[in-house]
């Protein structure tokens, strides 16, 4: 699919180029971006659940649909599976999702002795929080980090959904063979760790709006795109002298 990318030298050069690509990509979007969800973190999570592969407007319905149907979180852990399958029958499928939805839920309701809104994942470490959740089967680095950073909580842990992680690689913040999960860890790590929720929440925004109005998958306007200076990828496509550079 494309051209060989350039990973940076260093720890502190990738550094350098994510921070200054969050600048000039933030400024180019409008940062500080509006969150757009004030769910509980239970509510957040099985949303995160529900959306996996499924378009937002779909997966939006399902979750309204399955609130409209259960009174409570409990209601549909404990409900006949077929019921809760149809009433999620709008994101993809159902049939797998609706089970593991409800072994999430029991999973959760045992760990913390009854009913459960991960109300107190607030008050651990980022990195012990995501681990909690990362522990559950069927919840990886993407769904736990959206449970933390999108719901009431606002805690810094980062998403990379497939754009965010696309405009990484061709940065070359992470290299070509490292997939969306692995990513999490690598690309948390070049980001102050003092950062809040809102700094955290816009550099995953701005580098997810980058993959969807700019840096396409298949033929990334790199001729307009702001970052062109910090992306050997882009850089090699149009053949700069930077990129001659960079190959050395
Ligand atoms: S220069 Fe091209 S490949 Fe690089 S981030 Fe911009 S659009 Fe994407």
């Amino acid at each position: 699919m494309e051209k060989p990318l350039n990973v940076c030298s260093d720890f502190e050069t990738c550094q350098a180029r994510a921070l200054r690509a969050h600048e000039l990509l933030c400024a180019e979007y409008g940062a500080p971006f509006r969150f757009f969800s004030t769910k509980d973190a239970l509510s957040e999570l099985i949303s995160a659940l529900l959306s996996h592969r499924t378009r937002n407007q779909e997966s939006h319905r399902a979750y309204q649909q399955l609130r409209a149907r259960f009174p409570t979180w409990e209601a549909v852990r404990d409900a006949p599976t077929d019921e809760v399958q149809q009433a999620i029958s709008a994101c993809t499928w159902p049939e797998q999702k609706a089970p593991r939805i409800q072994a999430v839920l029991r999973e959760i309701s045992e760990r913390c002795g009854g009913p459960c809104d991960l109300a107190f994942l607030a008050n651990m470490p980022v990195a012990e929080a995501r681990a909690w959740l990362e522990s559950i089967s069927g919840i990886g680095p993407k769904t736990s980090a959206a449970t933390l950073l999108f719901s009431s909580l606002r805690i810094p842990a980062m998403p990379v959904d497939s754009h965010h992680h696309r405009v990484a690689q061709r940065l070359g913040l992470i290299g070509p063979k490292v997939g969306e999960g692995p990513a999490h860890k690598l690309l948390s790590a070049l980001l102050p760790p003092d950062w809040d929720a809102q700094q955290v929440y816009d550099h995953h925004e701005a580098l997810m709006f980058h993959g969807q109005k700019c840096c396409y998958f298949h033929t990334p306007a790199c001729g307009r795109c702001v970052v062109l200076d910090q992306c050997p990828f882009g850089q090699a496509r149009l053949g700069t002298p930077a990129a001659a550079e960079e190959a050395k």
